[in-house]
């Protein structure tokens, strides 16, 4: 095991140095300077002398640490050479990893870009386009599954009258085969009916995709009928009718005043 010569100042770090330095064996140090390099230097690989050691390279990563590695030099031909620092880097592409996975999580739970790199001023600065960049390449990884065979609906209601009484009329349409899933008249259209409705006549263990009105209760609707398996999307062209809607409305009110 790596020898690690421990001094009042670096007493209490020797768990983290430990766990820096345990994977290497007795031939490495850790000197009372902070040096890590081999106790023997190795021999010259251009005239195999043995080299001796010469001083240090300092490796900072800002706001995380600094490390120094040991330096070797021959005394016969004037080779050096520097020690492996890979534990190093490693380290720091294990700690941006799980930044990245920080992010990542983060992103899932709709945190902006700006709300991460505020939360990450506590933790380790980055900013936005730092975050925005990591996260990217990070999604450019991932193996997202094909969507393919995610099945389109869209639902929609409307309220025709028999007679003098009021009916719903509830309506699944299938995207892609443009064919009416089911149509049916209904005394009422409450949360209770509208689920009825859609257990009856989607398979809800399988993912749905499903296209909704601005209806404010179509979220918990929905959600809980099929659970994980949903992805709601709003209508866009309710949407814009919502918008055409307000805008007119607001006209009038500017013409009459
Ligand atoms: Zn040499």
């Amino acid at each position: 095991m790596v020898t690690i010569n421990l001094t009042l100042n670096n007493f209490s770090e020797l768990p983290s140095l430990l766990s820096l330095f345990g994977s290497f064996d007795n031939d490495y140090e850790y000197t009372t300077r902070g040096v890590f390099r081999r106790k023997t230097p190795p021999v010259c690989p251009v005239c195999s002398t043995p080299m001796v050691h010469n001083g240090y390279n300092p490796y900072t990563k800002q706001d995380l640490g600094k490390i120094s590695i040991g330096r070797y030099k021959c005394s016969n031909c004037g080779n050096t050479q520097e020690e492996d620092r890979s534990f190093w880097e490693n380290l720091k592409t294990l700690l941006f990893d799980s930044f990245n996975n920080f992010f990542q999580m983060l992103r899932y739970h709709s945190v902006s870009y700006d709300g991460i790199s505020d939360i990450m001023d506590f933790i380790y600065p980055r900013s936005r386009s730092t975050i925005l960049r990591a996260f990217n390449e990070k999604m450019e990884q991932e193996n997202i599954p094909s969507s393919e065979n995610i099945r389109i609906v869209h639902y929609d209601e409307q309220h025709p009258k028999e007679g003098c009484c009021q009916k719903y009329r509830l309506t699944i349409l299938d995207a892609k085969t443009q064919r009416t899933v089911a149509d049916e008249l209904f005394g009422d259209k409450s949360p209770e009916t509208i689920k009825k409705f859609l257990r009856k006549n989607l398979d809800t263990s399988e993912p749905v995709f499903i296209v909704t009105d601005f209806d404010k209760r179509y979220p918990d609707v929905l959600r809980e009928v099929f659970g994980e398996k949903l992805v709601h999307q709003y209508c866009l062209m309710h949407l814009n009718k919502l918008i055409v809607s307000d805008f007119s409305k607001k006209q009038r009110l500017n013409r009459n005043s």
